[in-house]
């Protein structure tokens, strides 16, 4: 019998999977760890 402990409302990293430091930023979903890495090649370097 699992619980789904992290239901409506749960969002994570869709790089690395982590539920914490999450940027909602352009709607990218993302942490902010991969955010940095993905904002190149996203093209948002230039709001680094
Ligand atoms: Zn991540």
């Amino acid at each position: 019998m699992a619980r789904k402990k992290f239901g409506r409302g749960a969002n994570k990293c869709w790089r690395c999977g982590t539920f914490t430091g999450l940027v909602r930023k352009y709607g990218l979903m993302i942490c902010r760890k991969c955010f940095r890495e993905a904002a190149r090649e996203l093209g948002f370097e230039k709001y680094g």
